[in-house]
């Protein structure tokens, strides 16, 4: 039987780049590379949220902006997929980039997702999430789960 989160370096990364997670989000999740996108960084914050990363995520926060702590002992979903839907700048020549995606995840048995406009912030060379408006979020309908039985 294989663990779910104990050694995810040789599964496939969460954040749908079709990498593992070891030549994916865990370069930077260890620091031995720089996001050099915000959809990267975005990418790899997804990652972390799956992975339960605080760490990652508060040192990827805007520190305007931070919260003091991320408290993921009462934390129930489980983040299963993202959706990249577009990007506006947060290239590696610009300073202030825009995400907008999806995120899917588990709660409860549900099947869920966000849909979210991140904006990103580039200090000192380094992508920052900074904040974020929520469109829509929810339970995703039926018509996703092919073979869900519904008894
Ligand atoms: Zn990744």
């Amino acid at each position: 039987m294989r663990m779910m989160t104990s050694t995810p370096s040789s599964k496939t990364c969460p954040c749908g780049s079709g990498k593992v997670y070891s030549e994916c989000c865990e370069l930077y999740h260890d620091g031995l590379q720089i996001p050099a996108t915000a959809e990267l960084l975005m990418r790899s914050r997804f990652t972390a949220y799956a992975l339960r990363n605080a760490d990652y995520l508060l040192l990827s926060w805007d520190e305007s902006k931070r919260p003091d702590a991320i408290n993921f002992s009462e934390e129930t979903a489980e983040w299963q997929r993202l959706q990249i839907i577009s990007s506006k700048k947060g290239s590696a020549k610009d300073s202030k980039g825009r995400v907008e995606f999806k995120a899917f995840y588990c709660q409860d048995g549900e099947d869920c997702f966000m849909h979210e406009i991140s904006r990103f912030v580039k200090i000192g060379g380094h992508w920052r999430y900074l904040d974020g408006v929520i469109k829509a979020a929810g339970k995703v309908e039926g018509q996703r789960i092919p073979g869900k039985k519904f008894t």
